[in-house]
């Protein structure tokens, strides 16, 4: 049923000759240019699809409301018969309910009693709330005049037979499944989740273990905080482990994930430095294009293709692997899983805080958005303080040009929400 969409090429990632400084968002732009999808095409129960998106368009098969009715408690007639002023109607025998239709005919000049979701009878094609009433077992009376159609539900006024429902490449959401579930569509086409392998690097990085760390040793907080974050962004992540800053090592580690991943992500060991093996590992393999993105916190970051898997090697430290992935891993993923090119939702606010800045790198400080709408940043910009990480409830993105911000200046604020935090 489905094509399997082609691979990246190796040079999608590169940079024209002579580029080696870029500015964020032409960054973005390359990448949003360079990716497309890579995922499958798969069936599955609607009811089980939040967070996977959408491969192929459903149109409903059945209008919505599938009958005309009526939209409250009641009573129905036809409009023809109704003047301005007191109106008095005899009322036929029995009630329209929903679930219970009213199979006889309603005399013109007669009304009937109508509950809630009852298809309209025949003969009916207004109705009056109880409250507007005054009625008795045989008659009601109420006020003239009344709107052609008050208080029904034409059939199909919401969603027509036919129609497309969603749009391609819309995630799923609990809303999606009550629309889909209301037409009578119960199992929909998705985009395979992406499988993302994540990768710590490093000879002093160590994880939960049970031997005492050695003080030249550091905890990986990287790969638990990446994939963590990976999975709520709706992807299957797969635990790559660890490799030490060794050739061999990486590479047998690079050669397997490739077979079993869609995309590889790697912390540590992106820059040139000599004990940097992914860029080593790219450069001899693979392809690679280190990308000194005019960013602080975060360059250079690592992108290639090895083995045709694309990967994402970003910075070891915590707070610039974070930013790297929340900007750019985290469009790219989407790109690649079929859902398109993402961008948070941001708001300018006024700073709580003075800075000097230089110019010629866009900045992202870890901030915190308080009740009044006043945003605080972090009291360090050290990359390795993960701390300010948990502290914020946001980024604030400083563009590249400016050189300082003054107390109430309006800043734009990222918060943590609308990157998927
Ligand atoms: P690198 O990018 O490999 O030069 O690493 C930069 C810094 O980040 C070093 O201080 C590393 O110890 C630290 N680092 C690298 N990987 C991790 C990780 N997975 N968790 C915590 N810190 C890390
Ligand atoms: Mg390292």
């Amino acid at each position: 049923m489905s094509l399997k969409p082609p691979k990246l090429t190796n040079d999608c990632f590169a940079l024209p000759r002579g580029v080696t400084w870029i500015p964020v968002d032409e960054a973005l732009d390359r990448l949003k240019k360079s990716l497309h999808r890579i995922t499958e095409i798969e069936k599955i129960p609607t009811n089980v699809a939040a967070g996977r998106i959408l491969a192929i368009s459903p149109t409903a098969t059945r209008s919505s409301p599938p009958k005309s009715n009526s939209a409250v408690d009641g009573f129905g007639f036809a409009h023809s018969c109704i003047k301005s002023g007191p109106q008095i109607l005899p009322l036929t025998i029995g009630i329209a309910a929903a679930g219970l239709p009213y199979e006889g005919k309603v005399k013109l000049g007669s009304a009937i009693k109508i509950l809630t979701g009852a298809i309209l009878p025949s003969g009916v094609d207004t109705v009056i709330l109880s409250e507007d009433t005054n009625s008795d077992d045989n008659t009601v009376a109420f006020n003239g005049p009344i709107k052609l159609g008050s208080n029904t539900r034409l059939k199909g006024e919401d969603i027509l037979k036919g129609n497309k429902l969603i749009d391609l490449g819309t995630p799923i959401r609990s809303t999606e499944i009550g629309l889909l579930n209301s037409v009578g569509i119960f199992s929909i086409s998705v985009y395979k989740k992406l499988k993302v392998g994540i990768l710590s690097t490093g000879n002093e990085i160590i994880y939960n273990s049970q031997s005492k760390p050695l003080p030249h040793q550091i905890f990986d907080a990287n790969k638990p905080m990446l994939s963590t974050m990976i999975k709520k962004w709706g992807f299957k992540v797969i635990d790559l482990g660890h490799a030490d800053d060794n050739e061999k090592t990486l590479l047998n580690k690079m050669n397997s994930a490739s077979k079993k991943v869609d995309v590889i992500i790697t912390s540590g060991g992106a820059s040139a430095g000599q004990e940097d093996y992914i860029s080593k590992i790219l450069n001899n393999y693979g392809s690679i294009s280190s990308w000194r993105v005019a960013i602080k916190p975060g360059r250079p970051i690592a992108m290639g293709i090895f083995k045709g898997t694309p990967v994402f090697g970003l910075p070891g430290n915590p707070v610039a692997a974070f930013v790297c992935s929340v900007i750019f891993a985290r469009p790219a993923l989407y790109c690649l899983s079929g859902a398109g090119w993402v961008e948070p939702h941001t708001f300018w606010v006024p700073a709580n805080f003075t800075k000097q800045k230089k110019p010629g790198r866009q900045e992202l400080l870890r901030a915190n958005l308080t009740q009044d709408n006043l945003v605080n940043i972090f009291k360090s910009e050290g990359s390795g303080r993960i701390s300010g990480l948990s502290w914020a409830n946001g980024l604030v993105d400083l563009p590249s040009g400016l050189t300082k911000v003054d107390h109430g200046d309006l800043v734009k604020f990222i918060p943590y929400s609308s990157l998927g935090i």
